[in-house]
């Protein structure tokens, strides 16, 4: 069966390889930078639906979650994600690869896939239970993947798909934003500066929106080059105090958390359909803590209850979660050709430095993403 199924799954596929291996960052536990290991013998990536591409990863960004999945988080919930029935021994996700961000070139292609063709450039958002890019490929499903930006490079591309369908999904599916309706909206972003927050600022004031955001003094000047109207220095004491004299928003997004949510709804437009969304959410945590089942109780009981209170006060509240999206990203590639939203690369690693990567996304303080070359 071992043998049979790779190769049924091959028939699957408009052309096969005879590659069984790859160079790939793996870890083989959960742990800190040590448990990364390099290694010549991944195994390559086998197209198993028909909707399904292998990229060739050229470059690959990393983010905060890589730094926390490397420790175990998410590991309950991203385990009952890849192995549903519960079929597969405790510690079958290793050897994993990690990396959240791809830009590359189509090289395989299932046989419904229809958009995209071998040699075409791509990016994507890898979700989090799928294996990462920071290996020679990966696997991703047709509908994950977007022709990348013409105008940029792999490196520049690879800092934009995780963060932006991360602020995507929590600034237009959560908190109901769109191109023509943020006009007249003021929209206040907290923890500007960071991957999430230097795409979310970029995309709202190029939807015609009024930015807030809150970040350290010393990235005021960055965050006013990338669009923001209005700068409030969170390390010049609490925040609260001058964001209140302030007109009061349309919507929030939180990439801080913390005792944030205590203070920041009050900062709210009441009943006029003013959302607070916060990124900064103890799902994986409940999960991870209480098992699957117990955890998405809790999860679900505990934002009810909040939402609940702060409707009754004429606000929303919110959780954001990242959601991978081809058709996302189509319309992000669009502004980014536009010149309306611009790659923030803070700094570049090569394939052999990816633990020196890591290093610096644990560092936090981030401007921007860390990206790593991969070929
Ligand atoms: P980054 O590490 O890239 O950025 C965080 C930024 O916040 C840094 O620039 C940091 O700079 C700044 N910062 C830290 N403390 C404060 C503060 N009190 N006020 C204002 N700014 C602050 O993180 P990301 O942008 O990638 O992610 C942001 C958050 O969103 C993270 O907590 C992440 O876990 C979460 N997230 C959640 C997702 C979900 O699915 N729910 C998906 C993606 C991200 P400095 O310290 O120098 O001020």
């Amino acid at each position: 069966v071992q043998f049979s199924l790779p190769r049924c799954a091959r028939l699957l596929s408009t052309s096969s390889r005879c590659r069984t291996v790859m160079p790939a960052w793996v870890i083989d536990k959960y742990g800190s930078n040590e448990v990364l290991r390099f290694t010549k013998n991944a195994s390559f990536p086998i197209i198993n639906y028909p909707n399904e591409v292998i990229v060739k990863v050229f470059a690959a960004g990393l983010s905060p979650i890589d730094v926390a999945m490397r420790g175990g988080y998410g590991a309950a919930t991203l385990s009952m994600k890849r192995d549903p029935l519960n079929i597969k021994q405790s510690g079958s996700e290793f050897p994993l690869v990690l990396g959240r961000d791809v830009s590359g070139v189509i090289m395989e292609c299932g046989l419904d896939v229809k958009h995209f063709r071998e040699g075409d450039e791509v990016w994507a958002a890898i979700p989090p239970w799928k294996q990462g890019s920071l290996a020679e490929f990966v696997l991703l499903s047709a509908n994950e993947v977007s022709h990348k930006p013409k105008c940029l490079s792999h490196i520049e591309a690879a800092a934009i798909p995780y963060v932006a369908t991360t602020a995507w999904s929590a600034l237009v599916n959560t908190g109901g934003l769109r191109k023509d309706n943020c006009a007249n909206k003021r929209i206040l972003i907290l923890g500007g500066s960071g991957g999430v927050g230097t795409f979310a600022v970029q995309m709202v004031k190029a939807w015609g929106a009024h930015v807030t955001v809150t970040c350290s003094q010393n990235a005021e000047q960055f965050l006013r080059g990338l669009g923001a109207d209005h700068v409030v220095d969170y390390t010049a004491g609490p925040v609260e105090e001058p964001l209140s004299a302030l007109e009061k928003f349309d919507l929030i997004l939180d990439n801080v958390g913390g005792d944030t949510e205590s203070w920041a709804l009050k900062l709210l437009k009441p009943w006029s359909g003013a959302k607070y969304v916060t990124l900064v959410t103890p799902f994986m945590q409940n999960t991870d803590r209480l098992g699957v089942a117990d955890g998405m109780m809790q999860s679900a009981a505990t934002v009810a209850s909040k939402a609940l209170k702060h409707l009754m006060k004429g606000v929303h509240y919110r959780w954001g979660f990242f959601a991978p999206s081809g058709c996302a990203l189509d319309e992000i590639r669009d502004m980014v050709d536009a010149k309306q939203i611009r790659p923030v690369v803070e700094e570049t690693f090569s394939f052999s430095q990816v633990p020196q990567a890591f290093e610096k996304v644990e560092k936090g303080h981030a401007r921007g993403k860390t990206v790593v070359q991969i070929s």
